[in-house]
Parts: structure tokens; C-alpha cells; sequence
């Protein structure tokens, strides 16, 4: 699969009547091979590209094929007759699995003879997408400037529009672009790909015999440490860790927004369902948790690809459970679990873009269980005896004495998850990795290896507020972000 990149141009706001009309035709065109696909059922077994080919035999009027079977109402340009097919056998096929999802949910309750109250996915009446243009449809010219053919309602025009004149992404293939209708706005949205050649996960780790792979594995939080990340071995080797904070900070940012909707929301009393009120403050919370995303999720790529991490590996997001309290806390809390499905999502594409792949283990007790024994922790406060599990406490200490950082050590939890599942030599039960965890406790938490006696991790972790870090690996230097990695996005 290829990374892909979009930059997106505003075009000037002509001829957005005939634009309109494009993207109408576009999608009665959809909407046509859809109907068809949905009483041919049996086509969506071709292949696309055979598929494809099937469609346009069945209704598209050539001198070969004088009398199609189901001829097609309107003269389209191929490549855009083409676009329209993709779209349509795109959304057949999506329907079509969702509605098989369905038939084995209503299957697998009938066998346990458990109610059953789901309703079918109902085909899509109409559709709504915005029209792909396929080469011949458009000449980029260069950066600052595109002709797009658009339908009038009688006719095919080629219509001049002048872009902004940002660069486009060196050594990426651009592909088939998009128009974007908005109200009165046109937007074309470029897309970018690059072949990227990285072996499966399971591959690298399986085939890991000698200890040469580094993976960074990450715990995200919705306390003041969004992501805690470590950059860890199949042996048990920490050679570092960072922290990404600044969630209170932007938490605060959020919770007062929520506060000035809520006020609001009192002032003009309750609306009716979608309505949309306050649309600057949601405006103003949403790109809050899109920067943040975006912040925390460059750092944790810059980070792995620092110390060549091949794989960056989360645990699966629970669901989130709210809190009582005042509406600006539960929509807070839920917005802080909601950010890290983001930062997951946008981490997942800008490591890929540098061949780094991403995988979820199961969250499990990552936080409850010590990475070095597996034995069940207590989590507290520091200067207060371990004795119970306080969720959210900053510090652990398990039953043979491995103390630390509570969200390090879930870090490093996941981590070996990773390394358990695909390594036989890795195994979660008979920990191999104590005898090197420990003397690595030492140096990844800072402990003085006189006295064994352990120093809390803020001796050896170096906390800079907002952007990041902390590191104490084994003897390696501090590095800040490395200048390649500056610009990059
Ligand atoms: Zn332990």
C-alpha cells in the first residue's frame, strides 16, 4: 500500500454553477452503476479492473457494442464514466460487507437464541461524492495553475483556475485529484502517493533472532503526559524513553471552551437534535484537539525514527465510560479519549510515510501488571506506601520490588506485548527479560546501582513542559529533534 499526502489548493470561485453540475452528474452516474451492481449482485465477484470493464460492456454504446444492455443515459467523458464506475463498485462493495457483518451478527444471536434488534444497512439513496478526475480530466500545469473539464448542463468546458503556488512533496507520484464543492467554494485536492517497501509486522519481529529490531512502544494518557514512549528490544533493552506532555494545558484550553458552550447553551435553552450552535467554539475545540494530535503525534514519529524504530505499537483504545459531573468535564474527559484515537490515527500515517508500521496490542492490565515479573503492582503517589491500586497514580512498585514510572512501566508492558506475540523467544509467563529488565531498571529510571536502592524517575527524566522530553537511556546523548526532522510534517 502506498503513503499517501494531500495538499489541498483553494481554487478561485468561478464557474462554481457548472462545478456544481460536475459533481451532480458525477454522482447520478454512481448512482447508476450502484442500482445496477445491486440487481447484479453476482458481477461484485469480478475484480475491480474486470469488473470495471464489465460495466462499461454492459451499458456504454461503442461501434463494437452497438446495443448495450443497459445503456447509459447520458455521454460521458470516459475518464470521468471511469471515475464514476470506481466510486460506485467502492461503495457496492462496502455496502455489500456491511450488510454480510450484519447477517452474521443476526446468525451468530440466533444460534444462542439472543434477541436480535439490529436493523439492516440500507442501501445509500443518493450520493454525495465529490468527483475524481482522472487524467485527461485536468492538466496540472505546474504549481500554479489547473485546467478541470466541467459540465455546464449542456456542455464540457476546460476551465483555467490559478493555485496558490505551494510546492508540491519531492519524489512523490501525484494522482488523481479531487474538486471539492463547499458552498460557494471550489477546493481541488491533490493527492500524493510513494510506494513504500517495508515487510509485515509479524515478519520482522518473528524473524528478530539476534535482537536487532528497536520498536517504540507507547502509552497514551489523558493526564498530563499524552504519550509516554519508549524505545525498547526483544531483550528487555530500554535504550530510551520520552514523554509528550502538554495535555493539561490544552485540557485546560478545552474545558473552557466547553464551559462558554455550556453557558451558551443555558442562555438559548436546548436545541433541537443536529442542530448546530456555537459553530466558532466548536470550530475553535476541534483544530484545539487536531493540533494537539498533530504535535503529539509528529513528536512520537520524530522519536521512533531517532533511534530507527522499524515498528510503533499502542494498545487498543477502550471505550470511553463517562464520568458524572458538570458538562464541561464530561465533554472534556470524553474529548481527551476521542484525542487519542487521533494521535493514533495520525501517527499511523506519518510513520508509514517513513516506513515505519504501527500495531495495537490488547490493553489488558498493561498498567497493572510490573514489565519486569508480571506480577499484579501497586500504584501511588510518590512519598506514600504502595499498598492498593489507585488508577492514575504516578508511580508503581510490584511485589519483588520494581518501582517506576506507572505509565513508563505500561509502556514497556505494551511493548513486549508486541514482542511476545510474534517472538518465540519472548514469553509474558516466563519473563527472560527480568534478568535484563532489572539492571535496565536501573538505567532507565535512574537508579543508583551502588546501593540498589531505587531513586524516583524524576532524578533521571527530564520533563520540558509542552514539547517534550525526557531520555536516559544507557549512555546515550541527549539529542534534540535532528535538523532533517525539523520541517517535517
Ligand atoms: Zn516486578
Amino acid at each position: 500500500m502506498p503513503a499517501t499526502k494531500t495538499i489541498i489548493e483553494q481554487l478561485e470561485s468561478k464557474r462554481v454553477e457548472a462545478a456544481k453540475a460536475t459533481k451532480e452528474l458525477y454522482n447520478e452516474a454512481i448512482k447508476f452503476y450502484f442500482e445496477l451492481l445491486q440487481g447484479h449482485q453476482s458481477l461484485l465477484e469480478l475484480s475491480t479492473k474486470k469488473l470495471l470493464t464489465e460495466l462499461e460492456r454492459l451499458t456504454v454504446e461503442t461501434l463494437a457494442n452497438p446495443q448495450p444492455a443497459f445503456a447509459l443515459p447520458w455521454n460521458l467523458p470516459a475518464m470521468f464514466r471511469r471515475a464514476a464506475i470506481n466510486s460506485a463498485i467502492g461503495q457496492a462493495r462496502s455496502f455489500h460487507s456491511n450488510l454480510e457483518r450484519w447477517h452474521k451478527k443476526k446468525d451468530k444471536a440466533q444460534l444462542r437464541k439472543k434477541k436480535f434488534n439490529e436493523r439492516p444497512p440500507q442501501p445509500p439513496k443518493e450520493f454525495h461524492q465529490n468527483p475524481v478526475y482522472y487524467q485527461g480530466m485536468y492538466r496540472i500545469v505546474n504549481e500554479k495553475e489547473v485546467y478541470l473539464k466541467l459540465y455546464t448542463g449542456q456542455a464540457w468546458i476546460w476551465v483555467k483556475y490559478r493555485m496558490s503556488g505551494r510546492s508540491f512533496p519531492q519524489s512523490w507520484e501525484q494522482a488523481s485529484p479531487k474538486l471539492v464543492v463547499k458552498g460557494k467554494k471550489l477546493f481541488l485536492h491533490i493527492c500524493f502517493e510513494k510506494k513504500i517497501k517495508v515487510a509485515p509486522i509479524k515478519q520482522q519481529v518473528s524473524k528478530d533472532t539476534s535482537n536487532e529490531l528497536v520498536i517504540c512502544s507507547v502509552d497514551l494518557n489523558i493526564n498530563n503526559n499524552l504519550a509516554v514512549c519508549r524505545i525498547l528490544k526483544a531483550d528487555g533493552t530500554v535504550l530510551a524513553s520520552r514523554f509528550i506532555g502538554g495535555g493539561k494545558a490544552s485540557s485546560g484550553r478545552r474545558k473552557r471552551a466547553l464551559g462558554r458552550v455550556a453557558k451558551k447553551r443555558r442562555k438559548t435553552g436546548n436545541l433541537r437534535p443536529y442542530e448546530q450552535d456555537n459553530k466558532k467554539l466548536w470550530e475553535y475545540i476541534n483544530n484545539l484537539d487536531k493540533y494537539e494530535a498533530h504535535r503529539v503525534s509528529r513528536r512520537i514519529v520524530e522519536f521512533a525514527f531517532e533511534y530507527r524504530a522499524r515498528i510503533i505499537v499502542f494498545e487498543h483504545l477502550g471505550n470511553f465510560k463517562p464520568q458524572k459531573g458538570k458538562y464541561s468535564r464530561r465533554g472534556n474527559e470524553k474529548r481527551s479519549y476521542w484525542l487519542r484515537g487521533k494521535i493514533y490515527h495520525f501517527t499511523q500515517y506519518k510513520a508509514y510515510e517513513l516506513g515505519i508500521l504501527t500495531s495495537r496490542v490488547s490493553p489488558k492490565n498493561t498498567s497493572r501488571l510490573c514489565a519486569y515479573c508480571q506480577k499484579v503492582v501497586a500504584r501511588h503517589n510518590r512519598n506514600q506506601k504502595p499498598k492498593e491500586y489507585r488508577p492514575g497514580a504516578p508511580m508503581f512498585t510490584c511485589p519483588n520490588g520494581h518501582r517506576g514510572n506507572a505509565d513508563l512501566n505500561a509502556s514497556n508492558n505494551i511493548g513486549l506485548r508486541l514482542f511476545a506475540r510474534f517472538n518465540k523467544q519472548v514469553s509474558l509467563k516466563k519473563p527472560i527479560l527480568k534478568k535484563v529488565g532489572v539492571s535496565l531498571l536501573y538505567n532507565a529510571e535512574g537508579q543508583d546501582k551502588r546501593d540498589g536502592q531505587v531513586a524516583p524517575p524524576e532524578l533521571a527524566v527530564v520533563h520540558y513542559e509542552n514539547n517534550v522530553v525526557a531520555l536516559t537511556g544507557q549512555g546515550l546523548p541527549f539529542s534534540s529533534t535532528p535538523a532533517h526532522l525539523k520541517n517535517f510534517s
